[in-house]
């Protein structure tokens, strides 16, 4: 299940509940509990995870994301046959267009820890 929140511009991690009715592959967050969460700590990026999944934007996540001047962080984990777990974040801004699809994602993958 992919978990998800924000990070606030006052150093805050908040997990938010993922209630997409499939969280296992995607995540969606409550407009009021995002509200929430921006009133009490603004909102510098919001996060979520994928599972055994590289750390790179799906489809559905470009389609659930819509602060678009917000960077989007995805933290990703996966197992290293039997030496642990490898970690990545990546950061990434959404960003609207004139291409059919409207809208895409600009960043950079940036792997800033492996375990
Ligand atoms: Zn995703």
């Amino acid at each position: 299940m992919e978990c998800c929140g924000i990070v606030g511009h006052d150093g805050a991690v908040v997990p938010l509940e993922n209630t997409h009715h499939d969280p296992k592959f995607n995540f969606l967050i409550d407009n009021l509990a995002l509200t929430k969460a921006h009133a009490e700590h603004g909102i510098a990026a919001i996060y979520h995870s994928h599972c055994n999944f590289i750390a790179l934007p799906s489809g559905g996540d470009l389609e659930l994301c819509s602060w678009y001047s917000l960077p989007y962080l995805i933290v990703s984990v996966w197992p290293d046959h039997g030496h642990g777990l490898n970690a990545q974040v990546c950061a990434f801004l959404l960003e609207l267009d004139n291409t059919p699809y409207g809208k895409h994602f600009r960043g950079a993958p940036e792997v800033l820890e492996c375990m």
